[in-house]
């Protein structure tokens, strides 16, 4: 008998949609000029980004010329740190504990070579960033780089971006989001956000993997991280992914296009499965925020239950059972090294946290296997 498969690790990464596969698979037979050659395969080539990176400025009330694309988050999240603490010869920077690691490893590697001092702002219970405590931080340190991420990967907390862009701004520091899981979920207007940096990666919104932009305000001029050739304005050398861009920009369309009936029908489901899990699951947890519907991330449920030996063999166990979910973040659950945001969150309590991660593409049948296969587990 075939095992149904359910895919609830859309934090992870997300199918593509398939329109969009049916644009790539035709464009990769068409498009294959290289944007820099000047002939008329090339100009075409050049068309297509030039016009992606278009539709996601406007998409984003900003302009074409603040948006650069990357291989990912990973490289933009690289790119902002490293570029403007060096460029600008930061000597502090401010990052939280629950930070991706795309954000804390190069920071620590910064702090390890003793090139800058790295503070962690307090959080609350739920992962929110304490306000006073950056003034705080900011006020007693020289020009301060700052690195906040929007909404958690993991637990799903939602930070307030304004709020935080202005502080920085009164103190003259550099403010980077990671912007990774909010990016075509949440909309955007950056001319009323104080803010440096945004990082964002095509599969995390139903585009192809190892494509992403950093959006860089004209307010910052950093060097490249990656030296080259000419591409990108001279900010990010490399061929560029020409179709993995135009699938971006075409992801991101078809998001904000559908994103009210999207949100609504994802919360929907994530509201679902909270209701069953507290039906069936009385010593069932959530992390941070992931009930209050609206201040959280609406794609992410994270919950925890009372830890019992067994529970060794829950994520395998799903998995035969075709479930994927995870164990904190993908790389988290990979590594084996457990979460190192649930672990901040709870420290003192011994439990297995589980993270499920919806899209549209999610349905209550899922929701409803995903329940019976836990009531064989827990
Ligand atoms: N930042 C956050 C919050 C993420 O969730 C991820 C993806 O796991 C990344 C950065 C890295 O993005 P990418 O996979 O495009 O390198």
């Amino acid at each position: 008998m075939k095992t149904r498969r359910v895919f609830l690790d859309n934090a992870a990464t997300t199918t593509i949609d398939p329109s969009i596969v049916d644009m790539m698979i035709n464009m990769m037979k068409i498009n294959y000029g290289n944007p820099s050659s000047i002939h008329s395969f090339g100009r075409e080539s050049k068309t297509l980004v030039e016009k992606s990176r278009k539709t996601i400025a406007k998409l984003l009330n900003t302009s074409p010329s603040n948006i650069f694309f990357t291989s990912g988050g990973t490289e933009a999240d690289n790119m902002a740190i490293k570029c403007s603490i060096n460029d600008y010869d930061i000597k502090h920077a401010i990052t939280s504990k629950i930070s991706h690691h795309a954000v804390l490893y190069p920071l620590q590697d910064l702090e390890e070579e003793k090139k800058i001092e790295l503070s962690y702002v307090d959080i609350d219970k739920y992962g929110i960033v304490s306000l006073d405590h950056l003034e705080v931080l900011l006020k007693s340190n020289p020009r301060t780089f700052v690195s906040i991420m929007h909404a958690n990967n993991e637990i799903g907390t939602i930070q307030p971006l304004k709020e935080i862009g202005n502080i920085c701004k009164k103190y003259d520091a550099i403010f980077h989001s990671d912007t990774v899981q909010t990016m075509a979920h949440y909309p955007f207007n950056i001319k009323e956000l104080d803010v440096h940096f945004m990082a964002a990666s095509a599969h995390k919104f139903h585009g192809p993997k190892g494509v992403g932009f950093i959006y860089i305000s004209e307010d910052v001029n950093i060097s490249p991280m990656i030296r080259g050739g000419e591409q990108e304005r001279k900010m990010r050398a490399g061929t560029e992914n020409v179709l993995g861009i135009a699938a971006l920009a075409k992801a991101m369309e078809i998001s904000y296009k559908n994103l009210d009936q999207d949100v609504k029908y994802i919360k929907d489901i994530k509201l679902y499965m909270i209701e069953q899990l507290k039906v069936h699951f009385p010593n069932v947890g959530f992390y941070a925020k992931c009930t209050d519907i609206n201040n959280s991330l609406y794609t992410v449920l994270s919950i925890y239950f009372p830890k019992k030996e067994d529970h060794e063999m829950l994520f395998f166990n799903l998995d035969i059972m075709g479930i994927a979910c995870s164990g904190g973040s993908a790389c988290a659950s990979g590594g084996n090294k457990g979460s190192h945001v649930f672990s901040n969150i709870m420290p003192d309590k011994d439990v297995t946290g589980i993270r499920f991660s919806f899209s549209k593409y999610t349905t209550r049948d899922d929701i409803d296997y995903t329940i019976n296969a836990l009531k064989t587990l827990i």
